[in-house]
């Protein structure tokens, strides 16, 4: 998604040679008519999947589902990263480790947020290690819903993700694949 590319080159900040930083215009200030465009492109990306709910995961993944949920108007859940109390034990649990804060936590769905019938489309920000949508896919498997496929906004194509939630047999569609990263520089992959 070349407007995405853009965004990325002139207006993302590269940390180490691993972390991509956003905060410009997905992570921290939003670019709302960006955000559109995202869900609109997901929205045609995954147009032949039966898609009955958008699942992402806080806080990052929350801007772009909500984009895509409004382009297929279904609902959207995100998974939250610690037990709440309304939550009363009622919940889907798995151990999540964070790539960018190095932690694991518990990432929670209530139950009563998910079922069978659902055909659930996941969304993130960022695929990395593929952890945050593995740790997903389990919750969906828990409350036996059928996973559509994965949409990734930024994906770095150096790290294993991809290949970690296709060798599940999962469509993962990226907006946006970095090569590499290196000397300050970011190189996309034609996707
Ligand atoms: P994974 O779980 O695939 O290893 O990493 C993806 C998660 O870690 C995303 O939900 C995102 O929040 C965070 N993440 C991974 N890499 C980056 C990055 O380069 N920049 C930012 N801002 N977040 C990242």
């Amino acid at each position: 998604m070349e407007l995405l590319q853009k965004a990325i080159q002139e207006r993302g900040t590269i940390i180490g040679d691993t972390i991509v930083k956003v905060d410009s215009f997905l992570n921290h200030e939003m670019d709302t008519a960006l955000l559109y465009e995202i869900g609109q492109e997901f929205r045609r990306r995954f147009q032949h999947k039966p898609v009955t709910k958008i699942v992402t995961i806080e806080a990052g993944g929350i801007a772009p589902a909500l984009m895509v949920g409004l382009a297929f108007n279904v609902p959207v859940v995100y998974a939250k990263k610690q037990k709440s109390l309304t939550m009363k034990g009622d919940v889907y649990i798995e151990s999540v480790y964070s790539f960018t804060k190095q932690v694991h936590s518990d990432v929670t769905i209530s139950k009563d947020r998910l079922s069978p019938e659902d055909h659930v489309l996941i969304i993130d920000d960022f695929l990395a290690n593929g952890e945050a949508a593995a740790g997903l896919i389990s919750i969906l498997n828990q409350a036996g819903a059928t996973v559509a496929g994965i949409g990734i906004v930024i994906e770095k194509s150096f790290q294993r993700g991809r290949s970690r939630l296709e060798e599940l047999g999962i469509e993962v569609v990226s907006l946006a694949r970095i090569a590499r990263i290196g000397e300050g520089k970011i190189e996309f992959l034609n996707s």
